[in-house]
Formats: structure tokens, C-alpha cells, sequence
């Protein structure tokens, strides 16, 4: 196993055991909601915006150990940023997780997002990492449906 796996499993492995933001957000100024029916994950996205900045944001629901832990660490590194930051993340987070797994992710760029490129290992789970990135873009573009990964 290489070391950006070994890493990914342990990352995994905390924040699925001690999710950060948890919980309603409450008053919110950002909403969303998203579901991946292949695996049964649920997410509801809370955000509170201060013009363009994500002031502060939060998740609730129920799902496997990698949604959940995707939403936890997704809210830890979008928290303070901006929506433009937020979406560049977005397509960041896209491009690792569908890049061929004999390409190496750019870690000094990615951050901390890079230990999801463990997740193209698990291509039925990439819906499941993916789930809370797609509902903090409709989130913070005000998209009034709830989101559906299928
Ligand atoms: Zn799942």
C-alpha cells in the first residue's frame, strides 16, 4: 500500500469516527440537500455566508464511512474561504477523483485534498466522497433542488 493510501484510510478513519461541523446550522443562509441512492448516503449541507465568504458551514444526515468523512473533511477545508476558493475546490476534488489511478496528484498543489486520490481504488465509492462536494456547489449557487447523485 502506498503512503498517500495508508494516509487516506487513517484521515478517513478519524473524521468518520469524530465528523468536524456537525450538526444544523441554524439560522443558515445556504441550503442544500443531497442523496446518493446507490449507497443510501444523505447529507444536508448548512452554510452561512458573509457576501462571498463561507463564514461558516456544517453537516447533517447519515451514509458510509467515506461520505461521511468526505462532508467532514469538505466542511473543514471550505470553512473561511471563498465561493470562488470553495469552487475551485470543487473541480480540484473532481479531477483527483476521476484522474487514471497511474497518475500521481500534484500534493503540493491539492493540500489536504489529496488523500482522496485513494478513493479511485473504490470506483462504486467515488459517488460517496463525491456527495457532499456536489451539494456544497448547489449550496452555494442557491440551486433550490436537492441533489442526486444518480
Ligand atoms: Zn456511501
Amino acid at each position: 500500500m502506498s503512503e498517500l493510501n495508508e494516509l487516506y484510510q487513517q484521515v478517513i478513519l478519524d473524521h468518520n469516527k469524530n465528523p468536524r461541523n456537525y450538526g444544523a446550522l441554524k439560522p443558515c443562509t445556504h441550503f442544500s440537500e443531497g442523496f446518493n441512492p446507490l449507497c443510501g448516503d444523505h447529507f444536508d449541507i448548512y452554510a452561512v455566508m458573509d457576501g462571498d465568504t463561507i463564514k461558516d458551514i456544517s453537516f447533517e444526515g447519515s451514509g458510509c464511512a467515506i461520505s461521511k468523512s468526505s462532508a467532514s473533511i469538505m466542511t473543514s477545508l471550505v470553512k473561511g474561504k471563498t465561493k470562488a476558493e470553495a469552487e475551485t475546490m470543487i473541480e480540484q476534488f473532481q479531477d483527483l477523483v476521476t484522474m487514471p489511478m497511474d497518475q500521481q496528484p500534484d500534493e503540493d498543489k491539492l493540500g489536504k485534498l489529496a488523500v482522496f486520490a485513494g478513493v479511485r481504488e473504490f470506483p462504486a465509492r467515488i459517488k460517496c466522497a463525491s456527495l457532499a462536494w456536489h451539494t456544497l456547489k448547489a449550496a452555494i449557487e442557491q440551486q433550490p433542488k436537492a441533489i442526486s447523485t444518480e
